[in-house]
C-alpha cells in the first residue's frame, strides 16, 4: 500500500502567470546555454540534427516508456509529466524515484538522462532543477536533490538544488517568458566554446549575426559587387 506516496497534481495546464502556453522545461536547458538558441528552437522552430543531438534523441526514446515499478524498495516512475502553475512551465521527467523518508512519506528524486559527460556550464542542472520545482509544487514535498545520468560515464552526478541553482533556474524562466512575450529572438553573441559546440551554428551564423547591421550591409554590398555576375559592362 502506497500510503506514503505524495499526491501528484500535474494539472497538465501549467499556464504561465501571464496566461498562454506553458514554457517547455527543455527550453530552460537551451536558455541557460544560450538565450538565442532557445528562441531559435522554441520561437522560430529551427532545429538542426547532428550526431550529438541524434544520440540524445535515441537516449530519450529508450527512456520514454512510461512505467511505475519498484527497484530495491524505491518506487521509480518513468516518463512522468510535470508542470508548475506558479512558474508556467511543463514537461516530462525521464525518471523520478520516490524514496522513503523518515517521516513515512516519499521524497521525489528526479533523474535526467543525458548524452556525453558532465559539462562546465549549468544548463543540465537548471533543467533538472526546474523538474524539482514542479515536483515540489505537485507533491507539496521538498525536493533537495536529484541526479544527472551521463551516457558516456554511465554514472550519476548528484545535483543539490541549492539557492544559487534555484535562482538561476527561476531567473532563466523569467528571461524566457520575456523573449516569448516579445516574440523577438535575441541577437547573437559569438562565444567560441559555446558556438562551436552548438548544433544551430549553421542556422544561427553567430559571427555574421553579431556584426552591427551597417558592417553586415557593407560586407554584403562588397560581396555582391565582387561577384562575377556583377562585372562591369554586363547586364
Ligand atoms: S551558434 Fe552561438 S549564438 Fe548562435 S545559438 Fe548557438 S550558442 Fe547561441
Amino acid at each position: 500500500m502506497d500510503t506514503g506516496s505524495p499526491p501528484l497534481d500535474a494539472s497538465a495546464s501549467a499556464e504561465s502567470q501571464a496566461g498562454g502556453e506553458p514554457i517547455p522545461i527543455s527550453a530552460i536547458q537551451h536558455a541557460v546555454y544560450c538565450l538565442r538558441q532557445a528562441a531559435l528552437i522554441h520561437l522560430e522552430r529551427l532545429w538542426a540534427e547532428n550526431r550529438l543531438t541524434a544520440e540524445g534523441h535515441v537516449l530519450h526514446l529508450a527512456s520514454d516508456d512510461a512505467g511505475n515499478r519498484k527497484v530495491r524498495g524505491v518506487r521509480r516512475v518513468s516518463a512522468l509529466h510535470l508542470a508548475s502553475r506558479r512558474l508556467g512551465i511543463a514537461g516530462m521527467a525521464d525518471l523520478v524515484e520516490f524514496r522513503a523518508s523518515l517521516d513515512g512519506l516519499e521524497t521525489p528524486y528526479p533523474v535526467e538522462i543525458k548524452r556525453g559527460k558532465p559539462k562546465l556550464h549549468r544548463a543540465d542542472e537548471a533543467q533538472l532543477c526546474a523538474q524539482a520545482l514542479c515536483l515540489e509544487e505537485m507533491t507539496g514535498r521538498a525536493v533537495p536533490e536529484g541526479a544527472l545520468f551521463y551516457a558516456e560515464t554511465r554514472r550519476r552526478t548528484v545535483v543539490p538544488f541549492d539557492l544559487d541553482l534555484r535562482v538561476l533556474t527561476e531567473s532563466t524562466i523569467a528571461r524566457l517568458r520575456d523573449v516569448f512575450a516579445s516574440e523577438k529572438t535575441p541577437a547573437a553573441t559569438y562565444k567560441a566554446t559555446l558556438c562551436r559546440a552548438c548544433s544551430l551554428i549553421e542556422l544561427c551564423r553567430p559571427k555574421i549575426a553579431s556584426r552591427p547591421v551597417l558592417i553586415w550591409r557593407d560586407h554584403s554590398l562588397q560581396d555582391a559587387l565582387a561577384s562575377p555576375d556583377n562585372k562591369a559592362g554586363e547586364p
